[in-house]
């Protein structure tokens, strides 16, 4: 143990690569004795340190889901005082004040005559799990065949059957699962348009990640393009599902994507940044049209069968509570479009560098696509980045740069220059090929 520090870092790390299971990563090369994996064990408004007391920027927000920072004061006194009054209940035949209160805040936020009703579940991956089965379900009740979805080449919607089935199946390769409702891919609103009228009329709902393809690389939609969905769907009649997992709370500039083009959805799903990016919780927000079918009295057959454990939990939903209460107690939305500009301004250092292809932004969001298409440099630009105080993560060969909004003008213009300096070291120098590659 290094003098001083309450954490045996070597200690951590053993029992780490002997008992735990990593997501989305490769198990022997994280349990192979040269990986040194970070033990994260504090965190601070944009900051965060290891377990050996080094500091560090969370530029990529926690896996997307912090806004206000770690340790905010006013999210942490609501939890606590929820956690005294009790930390979890069953919302299958109860309520609590916490989640009716959350729901009632959340659909304030929606213009009127649009969302109305929130389904929650755990995280974002079961939030849209639960839209696909409310979609499916409105349809049958009506006595209608529509029972196809149609996702956008490159989108992701989650990693649970039903969701993964919208994008991550074919992303990460697992085609091979016959777990899926049927989806059709499209490229386009453009191929949408072209489909024959006996096609489109067995499809149930259009699903999108609006404005931002997250885990494709911060890929940008092209202007327009949810307006356009959005009278689509008018026109034929289809659902349009939001995915605002990422998008949602802030991060594209507005509260929600949807608002850009005016262009709100049937069904919205939000996530990670709901509790401020505190605690899993997720939310599946419908229109009274999607909901009605449901609330009329019938059989067995109007009640969605569907929800977890953990559905409404007090905790999570205080936390969220809280968060929205941060965002007007502390102006953050006005205050964030500076910092939007500030990171353009800056961004423009990394977007001059010959070695890269191109600097992608939407709001609070940047990525930096290299001309090396190879993974192992977007990793090792990761690598040399954290070596520079600043922790993100690579989507193949495209660096992202989220950090939470709370970031002072002074760490967001230190993290830009930690990620411009990381990508000259890997990427400017010829004999600094990543090792993966040699
Ligand atoms: N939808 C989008 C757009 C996402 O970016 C993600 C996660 N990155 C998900 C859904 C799934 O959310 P979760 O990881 O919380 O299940």
């Amino acid at each position: 143990m290094p003098p001083g520090s309450e954490w045996d870092t070597a200690a951590l790390i053993v029992a780490d690569k002997k008992y735990v299971w990593h997501p989305f990563t490769p198990m022997a090369a994280w349990c192979a004795p040269d990986h040194d994996p970070l033990v994260l064990v504090r965190g601070q408004g944009a900051l965060l340190w290891d377990s050996e007391g080094r500091q560090y920027i969370d530029g990529n927000s926690s896996i997307w889901t912090n806004i206000h920072g770690h340790n905010h004061p006013h999210i942490n006194a609501a939890i606590r005082r929820q956690l005294d009054l009790v930390a979890h209940t069953s919302f299958l035949g109860f309520t609590n004040p916490a989640a009716i209160r959350l729901a009632e805040a959340i659909v304030g936020l929606f213009p009127p005559a649009t969302l109305s009703r929130v389904f929650f579940s755990d995280d974002g991956s079961t939030g849209m799990e639960a839209a696909l089965r409310i979609v499916e379900q409105f349809w049958r009740l009506q006595g209608s065949d529509r029972a196809e979805f149609v996702a956008f080449r490159d989108g992701y919607h989650g990693d649970t059957a039903g969701a993964a089935s919208l994008g991550a199946n074919v992303m990460f390769g697992n085609d091979s699962s016959e777990w899926r409702p049927p989806v059709r891919q499209a490229g386009s609103i453009a191929d949408l348009e072209r489909l024959p009228g006996r096609e489109v009329e067995r499809i149930a709902a259009v699903v999108i990640e609006p404005l931002v393809q997250g885990a494709a690389g911060m890929k940008l939609w092209p202007a327009g393009t949810l307006a356009a969905l959005r009278a689509w769907c008018d026109r034929t009649g289809i659902l349009l599902v939001a995915d605002e997992v990422l998008t949602g709370f802030g991060r594209t500039g507005r509260m929600f994507a949807s608002e850009h083009e005016d262009a709100f959805p049937d069904v919205m799903v939000l996530g990670k940044a709901l509790t401020g990016g505190y605690l899993p919780l997720s939310i599946t927000a419908v229109t009274e049209k999607v909901f009605t079918p449901f609330s009329v009295s019938g059989g067995q057959e109007r009640t969605l069968f569907y929800g977890h454990s953990y559905t409404g939990s007090a905790l999570g939903c205080a936390a969220a509570i809280a968060s929205l209460e941060v965002f007007s107690r502390e102006k953050v939305l006005h205050n964030l479009g500076g910092k939007i500009d500030l990171l353009r301004q800056r961004l423009a250092t990394i977007d001059a560098l010959s070695c890269v292809r191109e600097v992608r932004q939407c709001g609070f969001i940047a990525a930096v696509e290299l001309i090396a298409s190879e993974s192992a440099f977007g990793e090792a630009v990761c690598l040399a980045a954290r070596r520079g105080g600043l922790l993100t993560r690579s989507i193949r060969n495209i660096v992202v740069l989220m950090p939470p909004f709370c970031i002072t003008e002074s760490e967001l213009v230190q993290s830009v220059e930690a990620l411009r300096k990381a990508v000259l070291e890997v990427c400017d120098t010829p004999a600094m090929v990543p090792l993966a590659l040699l």
